[in-house]
């Protein structure tokens, strides 16, 4: 769906209150580190280097947010938060870093809808549960919620239908679905599905860039101008 297509990048902050305030709705990808998020939406986005702006040097442990909509107007927002579970960072770092990601699940206003990306091989893990704990109260207020499985092309059928009726029953009401980069798996129906997410109305309540990219400079001054990704 080419909405999905018009992504660019917006800002980057590595605490909370660094994050511009938005009129627009967000959606926020999260999971484990090495689930696939950033290869995920790369290829919703179609464009090879976007999110991997978040795996550089200095970037890993921020909130990376993406504009969507037609050029020069952003209907919605996409916000790329850093993989958890990394065994390589220090204790210290995953706390500071979980208690962002906390903060932002509780408290993000603009905050519409949350895919959660799992590796089917391993099912939602301890720390996926606790993240579903965390939002499970602004679930039951109408957060949407997708668990996306991803490296279906991992799987055979029979493997695909278990994991997806399991994961079902795990995902307490949110919905699940399979995604292959590889294959191309499911590429359409999420991109469907976040369109839905932020216009249920049917209708897009845009603002023009430059009052989003305004807000980020007023937001703190920690930011400062936003900055493409380096390539
Ligand atoms: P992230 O850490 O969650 O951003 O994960 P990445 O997007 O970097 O992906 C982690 C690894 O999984 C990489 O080696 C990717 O090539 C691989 N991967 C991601 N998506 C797929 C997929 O759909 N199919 C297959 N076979 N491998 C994938």
């Amino acid at each position: 769906m080419g909405w999905m297509h018009t992504a660019r990048f917006l800002t980057t902050a590595a605490q909370l209150h660094h994050l511009p305030p938005i009129e627009v709705p967000e959606i926020a990808f999260v999971g484990r580190s090495n689930a696939g998020k950033s290869t995920c939406i790369n290829t919703l986005t179609q464009q090879k280097q976007l999110a991997f702006a978040s795996k550089k040097p200095g970037r890993t442990q921020h909130i990376n947010l993406f504009s969507l909509g037609r050029q020069g107007t952003t209907d919605a927002v996409l916000a790329d938060l850093p993989g958890y579970g990394y065994a390589a960072v220090s204790r210290t770092d995953k706390q500071r870093w979980q208690q962002v990601m906390v903060n932002y699940l509780v408290s993000r206003k603009e905050l519409t809808g949350i895919v959660l990306l799992c590796d089917p091989r391993l099912g939602l893990t301890e720390l996926d549960e606790a993240l579903l704990e965390v939002v499970r109260p602004r679930v039951e207020e109408g957060l949407k919620f997708l668990v996306l499985l991803t490296k279906a092309d991992k799987l055979t059928r029979s493997e695909q239908a278990k994991v997806l009726s399991i994961t079902k029953l795990q995902a307490g009401g949110g919905e699940v679905m399979l995604f292959s980069a590889l294959k191309k798996q499911g590429v359409g129906e999420v991109a469907q599905l976040l369109w839905q997410w932020s216009h249920p109305a049917g209708v897009a309540t845009s603002i023009p860039d430059a009052q989003v990219a305004n807000a980020s400079v007023v937001a703190d001054g920690a930011i400062g101008q936003p900055q493409p990704p380096q390539s």
